[in-house]
């Protein structure tokens, strides 16, 4: 066992051949247009609900400079560690497999404030160098927005398609359309748009409320002609399974449909 510091991670870049061992079959990065929108909590909603159904996943948190997962999945490992095959992803309650720059920082709130190769390089070794085995889903928590880092970390991992992640107060077409023009670039299918926190659910009467109006979201991505991969309102419970580290429990056939959406679009998966 080895206590592996971002010092480790930065300089060590001659253990290439690690990454042919692991069997990864997709990889579906998360992106949004700007910070604060959900992202992260997608992330997680999708790597959860793939799990429950049964598949192997992980999850690869490159959101270097805002890091959420461990949080949110109530992970505190003290330390990585390392084997011959490269470094131990750390192990959720329900099996999922993660990699977060939080498990080399001594403190969860210590900042990162690398630059962009640094990041890039970080990202990179998160990919070749973690011993992630065989995994039937990676999902990547991409930095926000459509600007150099996300495209940084895009250009870093092979990803198989983005699932952009808009509230109805971001969901301006122009953000849309820049991360289509993002993807363009980057060559990877866009799977579609989810719209987080559409409605909001009373927490009194748990009615759900749409406070912006019907189908915003999907007009957008009609008008765009990507798929819409549906939505999910603003939840207190939700909220407090993510301040609670309890993410993965939070149960929502929404949030199974969404998943199940994605892996339609995913290209060889469909019919
Ligand atoms: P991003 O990754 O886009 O920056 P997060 O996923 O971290 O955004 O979400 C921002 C905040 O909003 C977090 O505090 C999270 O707990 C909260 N949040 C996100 N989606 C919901 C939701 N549907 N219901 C309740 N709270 C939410």
């Amino acid at each position: 066992m080895m206590k592996i510091d971002k010092d480790v991670i930065a300089e060590n870049d001659n253990k290439a051949l690690i990454g042919s061992l692991n069997q990864i079959d997709k990889v579906i990065a998360v992106m949004s247009g700007k910070g604060g929108v959900g992202k992260s909590t997608f992330t997680a909603l999708i790597a959860a609900s793939l799990a429950r159904s049964g598949y192997k996943v992980g999850i690869l948190d490159a959101d270097i400079t805002g890091p959420s997962q461990a949080r949110v999945f109530g992970l505190k490992p003290d330390g990585l560690h390392s084997t011959e095959f490269g470094l131990e992803p750390v192990i959720t309650r329900s099996g999922i497999k993660m990699i977060s720059i939080n498990f080399l920082l001594p403190n969860e709130d210590d900042p990162v404030i690398w630059r962009g190769p640094l990041l890039a390089g970080a990202v990179k070794q998160f990919w070749e160098e973690v011993d992630w085995q065989d995994l039937d889903y990676l999902v990547v928590d991409l930095p926000p927005g459509t600007g150099d880092v996300p495209l940084t970390v895009l250009q870093s991992i092979p990803v198989d398609g983005l699932v952009i992640v808009s509230s109805p107060q971001d969901l301006a077409l122009m953000v849309v359309k820049k991360a289509i023009k993002m993807a363009a670039k980057m060559k990877v299918p866009i799977l579609g748009l989810v719209e987080n926190m559409s409605e909001v659910v009373c927490s009194h009467c748990g009615e759900t409320l749409k406070i912006f109006g019907p189908g915003q979201g999907e007009k957008v991505a009609a008008e765009m002609n990507i798929s819409f991969l549906g939505s999910l309102p603003w939840d207190q419970n939700l909220n407090e399974h993510l301040d609670t580290g309890r993410v993965e429990f939070y149960l929502s056939s929404r949030a199974d449909q969404i998943m199940e959406n994605i892996l339609a679009q995913l290209p060889q998966n469909q019919q």
